[in-house]
């Protein structure tokens, strides 16, 4: 059925990359097989997920959507593709992203953007349009996706689907193609909180291929969606994230929603943030320094594509340069330039030191909020759904998107979107985000569930 969807579909909206129709087919057929056994399954056993291209794939093409790595054949799987086999998920296929997770609307593919399924001519958010697309349009109940910035969380605000990005640590990493190693998570997208607990659970978990991994048992977050009450919680609205730059209709929406949770029982305090005005520009220098440094490692001579120049001697330099200028695209040239820049020497300390402290400033905001609140509630994304094309030469306005997702990947927190309604304005979803102290996914549900 999601096959005979996809076919259908997808031509438009243009959520998958590549497909693994055997791979998945021959899954779901062992998945029946053993159930007629009444062998013991995993809950998700045979549940259709889809993958955002930049976890490996063993043997399957893995690509973060860039000309860089095409072609190249993994020769092992992501922890979490481990997972996802082990407890017999079909993986469908691969989504389309952003090149290497550097956007925010999936129009910096080189397989060309995705559209979103609410409405063909708009984003599907970024950098993990795909993953959100493919829930979004019901070709899959479950995706996963990664969130550096906001790439799970933002995408699902404008496609009004799931999108959590646990704690930093809580699920591995190993084998998520580095974009900013201090700040990438992996998480689900779903359409239900339930579905994102369940799916949270089977992904997360010590693993000690990944050095930055939570050596702790994995919450009982299905249990606390079940048991989603908010008597005794007090909840934060952030000031900052409202007022200039937040569409009116997103604001309203999250002030009904805020308005349930007091009715249900939470008490609801404004909190201040005042270190993240600067959230967003601390983020875009220390993630294009990582970005720098992680991606160093595709240079045409150990795996992914090659090219030589197009005159002139054919060297090791030459054809590193050559495959670098062909293989990346504008968006991650334009970081690998600001992030070599910002870490060069007579430079370090004005800009990538300067952005440390800040993003220490961030944690400590947060560090005083959670002494007083349970959770802090806020808007996802700024805005609605933009139309394709509408940002794409001005990359500021671009970053902006990012304004409200980013200061929970500077501090390691928790914090997740789900859909609370369209706007009045042009009918498209607009998410609500919960952030929780860091290693209390639980109580993010635990709200979560209540707004859903
Ligand atoms: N929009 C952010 C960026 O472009 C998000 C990236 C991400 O979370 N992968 O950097």
């Amino acid at each position: 059925a999601c096959f005979a969807r996809i076919d259908a579909f997808d031509g438009d909206v243009r959520a998958f990359v590549s497909l693994d129709r055997e791979g998945a087919l021959a899954t779901a057929r062992e998945v029946d097989e053993a159930r007629t056994r009444g062998a013991d399954l995993h809950p998700l056993a045979g549940v259709p997920i889809a993958v955002k291209d930049n976890m490996v794939t063993r043997g399957q093409d893995t690509t973060c959507c860039s000309r860089i790595l095409a072609g190249w054949k993994p020769p092992y799987d992501a922890t979490v593709i481990r997972k996802l086999k082990d407890a017999k998920l079909p993986i469908v296929g691969k989504t389309n992203m952003d090149e290497f997770a550097m956007g925010s609307s999936t129009e910096h593919s080189c397989y060309g953007p995705t559209h979103n399924p609410w409405d063909l001519d708009r984003i599907p958010g970024g950098s993990g349009g795909g993953s959100a697309a493919a829930v979004s349009a019901f070709f899959v109940p479950l995706a996963l996706g990664s969130d550096t910035g906001g790439s799970i969380r933002q995408p699902g605000a404008v496609t009004g689907t799931v999108g959590v990005k646990p704690t930093y640590g809580a699920v591995s990493r190993y084998g998520l193609i580095a974009m900013a190693s201090s700040l990438d998570q992996i998480g689900p997208v779903t359409r239900t909180v339930a579905d994102a607990a369940a799916l949270q659970e089977l992904i997360g978990g010590h693993d000690s291929f990944d050095s930055t991994s939570l050596d702790e048992p994995v919450p009982a977050l299905g249990q606390a969606v079940e048991d989603a009450d908010l008597a005794g919680l007090t909840l934060g609205v952030v000031k900052q994230a409202s007022g200039e730059g937040f569409d009116p209709e997103v604001t309203r929406l999250f002030a009904q929603t805020v308005e349930r949770l007091r009715e249900a029982g939470a008490t609801v305090e404004e909190v201040d943030c005042p270190s993240f005005e600067y959230a967003l520009a601390a983020y875009y220098l220390i993630m294009p320094a990582e970005v720098s440094s992680n991606l160093a490692r595709f240079d045409g001579i150990r795996y992914g594509a090659r090219f030589e120049p197009d005159e002139g001697p054919v060297t090791a330099e030459t054809v590193m340069a050559a495959t670098r200028e062909k293989g990346f695209g504008d968006e991650v040239k334009r970081r690998l330039i600001l992030g070599t820049h910002v870490l060069s020497a007579g430079y370090y300390d004005a800009y990538y030191g300067s952005a440390q402290k800040v993003r220490t400033l961030v944690q400590r905001d947060l560090d005083n909020a959670f002494a007083r609140v349970d959770a802090l509630v806020l808007p996802t994304s700024p805005t609605t759904a933009f139309k394709l094309g509408e940002r794409t030469d001005d990359p500021m306005a671009m970053y902006m998107c990012d304004i409200a997702t980013i200061p929970a990947n500077l501090a390691g927190i928790p914090a997740m979107s789900l859909p609370v309604g369209c706007s009045g304005e042009d009918g498209l979803p607009v998410g609500f985000q919960v952030m929780a102290p860091a290693r209390q996914d639980a109580t993010m549900y635990r709200v979560a569930a209540v707004v859903e």
